[in-house]
């Protein structure tokens, strides 16, 4: 499967096209159109399409190339990026120009990445598609995957099957060799000309034990003088971190944006856990939603490490559209906790944070001071 080389236009900014060499961008494989002054991004633009773009604010006609760019072509990304001292007027003008998103500089290549790789719509490190083929008694269906855990799943079935046949799972990860987990389907519910089923996994060998893990709880890869932790799913009583303690040495960067759901039995583990891992130094990257909410209530579940970025909720009051975008601590520290407004992809009209700042912005309070 081969898709165009993505174009990106970026200010002739060092700290920018440095990142843009550095290693988690190598599998993005983008065509940077650098532009040194205002008059060539303008023409780049126009010559090129480039589907996304990332201005330096600060750069002559920053703000009026983004208001530019958003107007003549509302699917083109814009990514503004700003110093650390954000004035209110220059906050107003990143609402104005209707940009996608505002970075506040200097930042890591990690945080540069996120930002792309989720305006682009690619997968980050730890978040690749898998792809599941489902076997019942020795035979190919049509199913759906659900509820995908260490234990068992659940499927949608397109024919009749019945309690006590057998079910084999064939995974197959982006890039890895496919693993075979076999279980046994303990009920059974027609549904619309379909089957609901319940597999129970039989006791998975060590491989198989292993992806499952990697698919729902966490995965743990090298990156460099780094290891990069994602984490998956929902904490509760029943997650357990203990095997993941013995690869928490050196520095961490935690991605939390698939964390989906928190109870408090699952915050007391994970907040026993970031204290007994014996790690130098940790960042959160892309934090989702439901960590935030623990992480504002609780102010262990961050511990000793910091958030780089996170997720929040933002609303359309003109046509109900709803989305979380990913900001930058920094950007929200920049400006007082005063969340940006942004243009609404749907009607055009202010997409505006969906939650109260001093509630949801309380994990930052440490930093604010
Ligand atoms: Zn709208």
């Amino acid at each position: 499967m081969t898709r165009p080389v993505p174009k990106v236009l970026v200010s002739n900014n060092g700290e920018l096209l440095r990142h843009f060499t550095a290693p988690p961008f190598k599998r993005l494989e983008l065509q940077l159109l650098v532009a040194p002054t205002a008059a060539e991004a303008r023409a780049l633009f126009a010559k090129e399409e480039p589907i996304l773009v990332v201005l330096d604010a600060d750069a002559p006609d920053g703000f009026e190339i983004a208001k530019e760019i958003k107007q003549k072509s509302p699917a083109t990304r814009v990514v503004l990026v700003a110093g650390s001292r954000l004035s209110g007027d220059q906050m107003r003008q990143v609402s104005a120009c209707g940009c996608d998103e505002l970075l506040i500089a200097p930042m890591t290549a990690d945080e540069l990445h996120d930002v792309v790789a989720i305006q682009l719509g690619e997968p980050r490190p730890g978040t690749e598609a898998f792809a599941i083929t489902v076997e019942i008694s020795g035979k190919r269906v049509d199913a759906t995957v659900s509820n995908l855990s260490v234990d068992g799943v659940r499927l949608m079935v397109s024919e009749p099957v019945a309690e006590g046949q057998s079910a084999t799972l064939t995974v197959s990860p982006q890039g890895e060799s496919p693993v075979t987990i076999k279980g046994t389907c303990v009920w059974a519910q027609p549904r619309e000309g379909r089957t609901v089923v319940g597999v129970a996994f039989d006791k998975p060998e060590p491989q198989a034990k292993a992806m499952l893990a990697k698919l729902t709880q966490w995965q743990v890869r090298k990156d460099g003088e780094r290891t990069r932790v994602v984490l998956r799913g929902d904490f509760t009583e029943a997650t357990r971190f203990d095997e993941l303690l013995p690869q928490m040495v050196g520095r961490i960067t935690f991605d939390m944006a698939q964390v989906t759901y928190m109870n408090s039995l699952g915050v007391r583990a994970w907040c026993e856990f970031l204290r007994q891992a014996r790690i130098q130094g940790y960042e959160f990257h892309a934090c989702s939603v439901p960590f935030i909410l623990q992480a504002s209530m609780v102010r262990d579940v961050i511990g000793r490490g910091t958030v780089t970025s996170f997720f929040a909720p933002f609303h359309c009051i003109g046509c109900d559209h709803q989305e979380e975008r990913l900001l930058q601590s920094a950007a929200i520290l920049a400006s007082s906790l005063e969340p940006p407004v942004f243009k609404c992809p749907s009607c055009g009209g202010a997409l505006e944070f969906d939650d109260l700042p001093e509630r949801y912005f309380a994990f930052l309070e440490d930093e604010a001071d």
